[in-house]
């Protein structure tokens, strides 16, 4: 079966005065199948959150896009504001928002915030059904019922959080794009929250999870691939049981990533991210990497899913320390 997202060579660029042009993301490469889920993960301000507005077109003014993502035949780089608007956003992709609290209307209560969403998104017709379908869709995002009468001010992030997953599940939109979906919450409703996305995407055969999220854990007991973004760039693409499991990761950076996990070696990667708007020619991680060789000055494509010019070969990562694992 097609793809349910397709993205080829996606950039975007910000004009900023004084800074020229910013880099956020380059030359994107990647699928979505149906019935997939795919994480894409990396350090802080490497891109993803703008990768996700560029697929929704919500990118602010001072920003210009390349390439083409396609959701089915529609290219969502090329289609109007209007398109957008009326057919895709909450119909065939639903969103959970980086930051839930700013997407959801101040001065309404979440009850009447599902309401309407389920009014405009589902058949649901007259006020007990609409009531009915609104507390299901809050229940399903473990939103407490008896919060449904607060407005978004009277919400903790972690309910905040929980109301924008529950609208975004509402139109059972084929491709779900969710934002750091779990920020704020604890273990339990972090798995809640990742098994319960899982099954919107395995209720029916057309539909496909992106999933942006620094919750590693998270990511492993969701993702069937992973993406790895560094400075803009995906830099591997990887099946998750490879990743997370035997052999690991093989970019460097990715394996980085790993071991600074608590519940691994708990090295973080030395140095920091470059600023995206003077990025090197070639590697823009041979900065900070303990392989790179005058090689690397040169760009990495992206060949056999990591883009690296010395890429670890199967190599299962150093095992955790006994003392940790306890
Ligand atoms: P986080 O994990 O913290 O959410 P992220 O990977 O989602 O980070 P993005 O929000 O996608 O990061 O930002 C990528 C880069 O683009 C950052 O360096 C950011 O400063 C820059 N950026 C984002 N929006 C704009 C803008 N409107 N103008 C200029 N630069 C921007
Ligand atoms: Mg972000």
């Amino acid at each position: 079966p097609p793809p349910v997202l397709s993205v080829r060579g996606l950039s975007v660029r910000f004009l900023v005065p004084d800074q020229g042009r910013i880099a956020a993301v380059t030359d994107a490469h990647f699928d979505v199948a149906p019935g997939e889920c795919l994480a894409l993960i990396g350090e802080s301000g490497c891109g993803k959150s703008v990768l996700a507005s560029a697929l929704l077109g919500l990118l602010p003014a001072n920003a210009q896009t390349a390439g083409s993502a396609h959701l089915g035949d529609l290219d969502l780089l090329a289609a109007d504001e209007r398109t957008l608007a009326r057919t895709v956003r909450g119909r065939r992709i639903g969103l959970i928002p980086q930051s839930p609290a700013a997407h959801l209307t101040p001065v309404r209560t979440i009850r009447s915030q599902t309401e309407e969403t389920v009014a405009a998104l589902t058949g649901v017709r007259g006020r007990a059904s609409l009531r009915a379908a609104a507390e299901k869709a809050a229940a399903r995002a473990a939103f407490p019922a008896d919060h449904l009468d607060r407005y978004p001010h009277e919400l903790s992030g972690g309910l905040a959080q929980r109301a924008a997953t529950a609208l975004a599940l509402i139109g059972d939109a084929p491709l779900l794009l969710a934002d750091e979906p779990t920020t704020g919450l604890d273990r339990d409703l972090v798995d809640h929250t990742v098994d319960e996305l899982r099954r919107h995407v395995d209720a029916a055969g057309d539909r496909a999870l992106l999933i942006i999220t620094h919750d590693l854990a998270a990511a492993e007991r969701i993702a069937d691939r992973v993406a790895v973004m560094y400075a803009g760039r995906i830099v591997e693409l990887a099946d998750a049981d490879a990743f997370f499991g035997t052999p690991g990761p093989r970019h460097p950076y990715s394996r980085g990533l790993l071991n600074a996990l608590p519940d691994r070696a708990f090295t973080p990667i030395p140095g920091m991210p470059p600023e995206l708007g003077t990025l090197p020619e070639g590697c823009a991680f041979a900065p900070r990497c303990d392989r790179a060789t005058a090689t690397c000055a040169t760009l990495p494509p992206l060949t056999d899913t990591v883009a690296c010019h010395h890429p670890v070969q199967a190599q299962p990562l150093a095992p955790v320390p006994e003392d940790v694992r306890a």
